[in-house]
């Protein structure tokens, strides 16, 4: 049985206070805390095996090496990668954008090319392009949102057309919480023969995801908001697209041999991991999708649906507040952005801060979407495996409070 009260036990931080009072953590959009289990991992990463991966010949290096390659393939079993090699180990979702990007956008993108990604994009999945469109005389194009915040399909057919070389969208938003309807995306851009790429930053943490089912390829996402680290992210990349793609990196580890004037490159996936990988972090990767695993990535969902539909439900009840994105829990994912009548969000966080409760405020890196609905900053709640509908509870009695705090504050 999902027992969030069970699995809370496991992560040592949601046992501290804050202000005095038990953490209240529902900031898990921005990043996740971290069970015992992976913790535990990178202490004996440290302790008992630490060495160069790919490069000794002694025992330490090969056991590290092991363990590597052997989280390469957990992350490609649990995205349905069908091989190993087509998962390139990153800092995290922005920098496998930053790849395809550089790497990929370099010998693809020409003048007058159309590249597409939607109006609720990350600056991650929006800034890189800019910059591949400025460069290369191409056309940046944005697919509209639904007043419900969701990518609007209407939209497919007008703004991919047979220019449009690459198709990038956000799988879930941070934003509206919205699951787009990227399988309806991906066959629009490989009708006109694009290539598809999503950014999983929020899905991929929260759900089964199956890049073979969803046939994109690429798909982009971080550790850290999955129970890892920061600082380790991946790129799953389609082989034959990989296979084509000149280095992202030059360096060390990435070449098979060099002379002074010219170099060849390494075969898959070492040909886009220049220098010394984070070996250690993409073990502690390994470990919490193992965590993840034991779980299981449908009960996950189903938690926090749950916790959504609960939450939505309660936050309908305070007049002032409104909330951003599909009005179904099942169409978005477990997390929940807001205005509170004329209350700045960043002072609505001060004050659930003092409550202990951890949520986000601002523009949440998606600035030109919050600029289009006419809103410099909001409020947002986002749940995980350890959240219970208590913590939601006293979230919306804090909301309570500062509603008539700031009431007579004004
Ligand atoms: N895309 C989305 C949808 C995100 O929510 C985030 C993180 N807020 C990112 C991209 C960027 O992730 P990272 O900072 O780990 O690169």
């Amino acid at each position: 049985m999902f027992d969030p009260k069970a699995i809370r036990k496991d992560f040592p931080i949601l046992a501290r206070t804050v202000h005095g009072k038990p953490l209240v953590y529902l900031d898990n959009a921005a990043t996740s805390q971290k069970p015992r289990q992976v913790i535990q991992t990178l202490v004996e990463c440290y302790e008992m095996y630490n060495s160069n991966v790919h490069r000794g010949v002694h025992t330490l290096s090969m056991e590290a090496t092991e363990r590597y390659e052997t989280a390469r393939q957990k992350a490609a079993d649990f995205i349905k990668s069908p091989a190993p090699e087509g998962v390139i180990f990153v800092r995290n979702t922005t920098e496998a954008i930053n790849l395809v990007a550089s790497a990929w956008a370099t010998d693809n993108v020409g003048r007058g090319d159309e590249i597409v990604v939607s109006e609720m994009e990350h600056h991650s999945n929006l800034v890189p392009w800019q910059k591949v469109a400025a460069q290369k005389g191409a056309h940046l194009k944005l697919l509209p949102a639904t007043d419900d915040g969701v990518i609007d399909v209407t939209a497919l057919d007008t703004v991919i057309t047979p220019r449009t070389k690459l198709v990038s969208v956000v799988h879930v938003s941070n934003v509206t919480g919205a699951v787009n309807p990227v399988k309806e995306i991906g066959r629009r851009a490989h009708q006109v023969g694009a290539l598809f790429m999503l950014d999983g930053a929020q899905s991929v943490p929260h759900m089964p995801v199956d890049v073979q089912d969803l046939d994109c390829d690429f798909l982009a996402f971080s550790g850290h908001k999955m129970m890892a680290p920061p600082g380790i992210g991946v790129l799953y990349a389609r082989l034959s697209v990989l296979e084509k793609m000149e280095p992202f990196l030059r360096g060390g580890e990435m070449v098979r041999e060099v002379w002074y004037d010219h170099a060849t490159w390494n075969d898959l996936p070492n040909k886009f991991e220049a220098g010394t990988p984070n070996f250690t972090d993409a073990v502690a990767l390994g470990a919490a999708i193992d965590y993840l695993n034991a779980l299981g990535m449908d009960a996950v969902r189903q938690h926090e649906v749950e916790l959504g539909a609960y939450a939505l439900k309660a936050f309908a009840q305070l007049e002032e507040v409104d909330v951003l994105g599909p009005k179904d829990a099942r169409q978005r994912a477990g997390l929940v952005t807001f205005t509170a009548g004329d209350i700045h969000p960043h002072d609505l966080g001060t004050f659930l801060d003092h409550e202990g409760i951890a949520i986000r405020t601002g523009h949440h890196c998606v600035m030109p979407y919050h600029r289009k609905l006419g809103l410099v900053a909001t409020g947002r709640a986002s749940f995980y495996v350890y959240n219970t509908n208590d913590e939601v509870d006293l979230l919306v009695q804090s909301l309570k409070n500062a509603l008539a705090y700031f009431a007579h504050a004004s």
